[in-house]
């Protein structure tokens, strides 16, 4: 089918988008914090860490990404033969805006006169592509143990931009990392009261939160995992009922891939959605003209692609 014989204002079935994106040689790409119709029409869902293997090993040179910015630059640094295009180009992230490069340079200097060494400076993925050639590894939720463990104990490390993410490493690897002052908006909003009310009307009910929420909210909890060992718990649970604290959308994963359990979303502070107004910005019209258009378009400068390779690179090889 001719891309222009298609109406634009008509959106197709979910699996006829992704069928029309296979014959026009384009990826498309959508993380599990994406509406369920945003799941179905991509061909591939995953987490940051996921997605960005994806993005790194597709021969397409045409990534349609569904998520938000700095996941779209990811997939540019790690296909930079590929065009990639978003929905909206709005689509942003608090946690992201919470660390300027031009604040975080700034900060490392003054740390390093202040301890005498430069610490070793780690950021998790949701930071933009400035703030990734200014680190020395990045790191997804699913692997950050392990890249804070692969840096010798004597040396001082710095954290950014999460420091609920940062307070939860320093719990269980027993370092002292000194932390950013960013979190999610997100995750930050669960409410702990509402949460053991809701623990108290579902007795036997797992919680598992992500690490990005507060420690008042981690404490409350049964277990702290990031989207990808929260698929695996609920793949390999039968029966059961879990309260789950993370974005709202995971929750359409988690009923597709492991029906046999009941989910329950983690209560909101003001709502009970938990939804990611930056994700929610990505819609199947949307979709639907981002791929006739091929764009917008996102590039990352090329003043930060060899800096923002080398760390993500370096996490790739450590997990
Ligand atoms: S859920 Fe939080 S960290 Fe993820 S994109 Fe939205 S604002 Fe950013």
């Amino acid at each position: 089918m001719e891309s222009s014989s298609l109406p634009l204002l008509e959106v197709p079935e979910a699996s006829e988008i992704r069928d029309w994106a296979t014959e026009q040689g384009i990826l498309i790409l959508a993380h599990s914090y994406q509406e369920g119709f945003l799941q179905e029409a991509a061909h591939f869902v995953g987490d940051s860490l996921e997605l960005a293997r994806k993005a790194s090993e597709t021969q397409l040179d045409s990534i349609c990404f569904c998520g938000v910015h700095f996941m779209a630059e990811t997939a540019n640094i790690l296909c930079p033969n590929a065009e990639v295009f978003v929905p909206d180009l709005d689509a942003g992230c608090s946690l992201a805006d919470s660390c300027k490069v031009e604040d975080l340079i700034r900060y490392q200097d003054h740390l390093e006169v202040k301890l005498g060494r430069r610490p070793t400076s780690i950021a998790y993925v949701n930071c933009t592509a400035a703030v990734k050639a200014a680190v020395d590894v990045i790191c997804t939720s699913g692997n950050a143990r392990a890249v804070v463990d692969s840096i010798p104990e004597n040396e001082p490390i710095l954290f950014v931009p999460d420091m609920h993410l940062g307070g939860w490493l320093n719990e269980v690897t027993g370092r002292e990392m000194i932390l950013w002052n960013g979190a999610c908006e997100v995750h930050e909003l669960f409410s702990v009261d509402t949460l053991l009310e809701l623990q108290e009307k579902n007795p036997g009910a797992i919680t598992m939160s992500h690490p990005e929420c507060p420690k008042r909210i981690r404490d409350a909890s049964d277990c702290v995992l990031g989207t990808a060992g929260m698929l695996r718990l609920v793949k390999e649970s039968r029966g059961k009922t879990f309260i789950v604290g993370t974005e709202g959308n995971m929750i359409y994963r988690f009923e597709k891939e492991a029906p046999q359990n009941t989910y329950i979303p983690a209560p909101g502070a003001s709502c009970a959605c938990n939804l990611c107004p930056y994700m929610q910005l990505n819609t199947p019209e949307k979709l639907w003209k981002c791929l006739h258009d091929r764009g917008p378009r996102v590039e990352v400068p090329s003043q930060f692609r060899r800096g923002a390779m080398a760390s993500l690179g370096r996490m790739l090889e450590t997990t």
